[in-house]
């Protein structure tokens, strides 16, 4: 962390990789460090800004096949950013995830470089892969991941990348292994949108627990388990639990 206590989330370019809501990760990362009573500051770095190159956290969501290609320009041209994006943590989305790959193949068969940080390659597949997605994820203590894919890119892993989760309802990577997403000790990506951290609250933990190196204490959020099991259920085809489906339904945002 830099400063004294204050933690400092980048989100990039949500004016470009912001067809799914992906910043709300950023949200959630904040809310759920200042509920265990850490400062954090969520810096919004649009095309038209200057990038901060010191944030402790950078997030980048997803987005169109035309927007991905300008923000792996965009990404490739600040090299400040770039340097800082090899060591600070990274939480990265769909389009996001390949960009940050070694290249990303378009329809035209063109190949377009991406900033190299995760050991990836991407092509386009032979269909979308769209809808609801549940993956069992390797971190320990994270358990099952949710989430809604929407892509057409199949990712495939090098040697120094690892799946972040094995696909149990869904596609993910696409590449045939079952994988779903990638995993470096500084860098997470994934193919789930939702905000894929509100959904999956022990991802996010684990996030705010390798930013800040602390040991955190357990948030009491009956609401957040009545959301989840929906989540589950529905991506599962599993039938609905009533009471909580109401519950979850009547959920408010909480404050504070
Ligand atoms: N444009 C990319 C693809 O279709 C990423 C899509 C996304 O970010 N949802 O593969």
């Amino acid at each position: 962390m830099s400063g004294e206590s204050i933690v400092r989330i980048g989100v990039l370019l949500p004016d470009v990789l912001g067809t799914y809501s992906d910043r709300g990760n950023a949200t959630v990362l904040a809310q759920r460090l200042r509920w265990r009573g850490v400062d954090a500051d969520v810096i919004t770095v649009t095309a038209g800004s200057r990038p901060p190159g010191d944030c402790d956290v950078y997030v980048i969501g997803g987005g169109e096949d035309a927007a991905q290609s300008f923000a792996a320009e965009w990404l490739r041209r600040h090299r400040q950013l770039r340097t800082r994006l090899q060591t600070a943590h990274v939480f990265a989305v769909c389009a996001g995830l390949q960009v940050l790959g070694h290249w990303v193949e378009g329809v035209d068969g063109r190949r377009r470089p991406g900033l190299g940080i995760l050991d990836l390659t991407t092509s386009p597949g032979r269909r979308r892969s769209v809808g609801e997605v549940v993956a069992s994820c390797v971190l320990p203590g994270v358990g099952t991941l949710t989430g809604f894919e929407n892509h057409r890119g199949v990712t495939r892993l090098g040697p120094d990348a690892a799946p972040l989760a094995a696909v149990v309802h869904g596609v993910g990577n696409g590449s045939g292994d079952g994988g779903e997403g990638a995993l470096t000790p500084t860098v997470i990506g994934t193919y789930l949108h939702g905000p894929v951290l509100a959904r999956n609250p022990a991802l996010a933990d684990h996030i705010v627990h390798t930013v800040t190196g602390r040991d955190l204490s357990p948030l009491e959020l009956p609401d957040q388990d009545d959301v989840r099991h929906v989540h589950l259920a529905v991506a599962a085809r599993r039938p609905l639990d009533p009471l909580r489906r109401i519950r979850a339904a009547l959920c408010r945002p909480r404050h504070g």
